[in-house]
């Protein structure tokens, strides 16, 4: 099979011929259909998030945002057959240690991301560990390529609003970012009845922006001073939330800025090699407004059903934020293009040869 392999940090993905694996005890091997390349293979071609403790393991196959069909299944596997149609969550639980009992498998004290800790999806073919937990059947109306999105973008920017910022219909929510996962959110938070302000460098972006229910943008060009801005906007007070989906110095602190007193931020985006995990916050004023920052993590598992039937309603629409359909071998110019934040919804591969 083809896979494309991270061999050395920033250099091109080699595209590699490969066995294809063996389902062992618990798993499914999956045929691939469609992989999205998310910002956090970007992050681990970049040797990113060492910070976090990531030791790099090279070569590895990336590519986390998998759909796909399942081709064969290991012993022991008693909910997937060959021929059913899944999504596979970002992290890839045990679901059996406290957090997975809990019903917080996306902190999986076990947890394993294909491209970090496994060989991911730019391939043919990828392994699925503990499939009947990690391989999420999908309705019949979910395409190939949104199966993709809803391995981790699309799932992340909808946990993001809908578990942890606590908005309630008619919120001002002010969301930096309109990326992937920016963009996820601001469709999220629509659809739930927020007021959305979106906020980004790329006046392109913002269109995208306003096509996913932002009812305001404010193009970040220099000299916006984007808190003071957002205060205006949302009666003079400031957001009831603002969601963070860049994690730069800017953006985080603008962020926190732009809180009415009692706002909450949710830090949901990954900072890069100039940040190295730390940026500072304006804590006096985090204080003084009570403010509350709360993180967002990857998708849930329990999240999928949500989300199904919100697609169903007509609520959600992750179809149209994917915005290419690619090559394995274009992988790596969508590394480049997330370099300046070129890229423009998601780029989704469905060729594999
Ligand atoms: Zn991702
Ligand atoms: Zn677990």
């Amino acid at each position: 099979m083809k896979a494309a392999r991270l061999v050395a940090f920033r250099e091109p993905l080699r595209i590699e011929d490969m066995p294809v694996p063996e389902p062992g005890p618990g798993d499914a091997l999956v045929r691939v259909t469609a992989c999205g390349v998310c910002r956090s293979d970007w992050h681990r071609w970049n040797d990113d998030l060492t910070w976090l403790g990531l030791k790099p393991q090279l070569p590895m196959t990336l590519g986390h945002e998998i759909g796909g069909v399942i081709e064969r299944v290991g012993e022991g596997v008693a909910k997937l057959a060959p021929g059913r149609r899944v999504t596979v969550p970002f992290v890839q639980s045990c679901g059996a240690c406290e957090n997975c009992i809990a019903g917080r498998d996306n902190l999986c004290l076990k947890g394993q991301v294909a491209g970090f800790a496994r060989d991911g999806g730019f391939a043919e073919y990828v392994l699925v560990r503990v499939a009947d937990l990690n391989c999420v059947p999908l309705p019949d109306a979910i395409s190939d390529e949104v199966a993709a999105a809803l391995g981790c973008r699309f799932p992340t920017g909808y946990h993001a609003i809908a578990h942890r910022s606590g908005m309630h219909a008619g919120d001002w929510i002010a969301i930096f970012g309109a990326g992937g996962v920016g963009l996820s959110a601001i469709q999220t938070a629509a659809a739930l009845g927020g007021r959305v302000i979106a906020v980004d460098i790329d006046e392109a972006k913002l269109e995208r922006a306003r096509v996913a229910g932002a009812v305001e943008t404010i193009h970040a060009v220099e000299g916006v001073r984007i808190a003071r801005r957002i205060k205006e906007i949302a009666d003079g007070r400031g957001a009831h939330i603002s969601v963070d989906a860049i994690a730069t110095a800017p953006t985080t602190q603008a962020g926190i800025a732009s809180l009415r007193p009692g706002g909450r931020h949710v830090q949901v985006g990954l900072t890069s090699q100039a940040e190295q995990g730390q940026i500072p916050i304006p804590a006096d004023l985090v204080a003084t407004n009570e403010l509350e920052i709360v993180g967002s993590g990857p998708n849930p598992h329990g999240a999928y059903d949500e989300i199904f039937d919100l697609i169903a309603r007509g609520k959600l629409d992750p179809a149209s934020l994917i915005s290419r359909r690619i090559s394995l071998s274009d992988v790596t110019s969508v590394f480049h293009d997330f370099d300046t934040f070129a890229t423009s919804g998601l780029d989704v591969v469905t060729t594999f040869t």
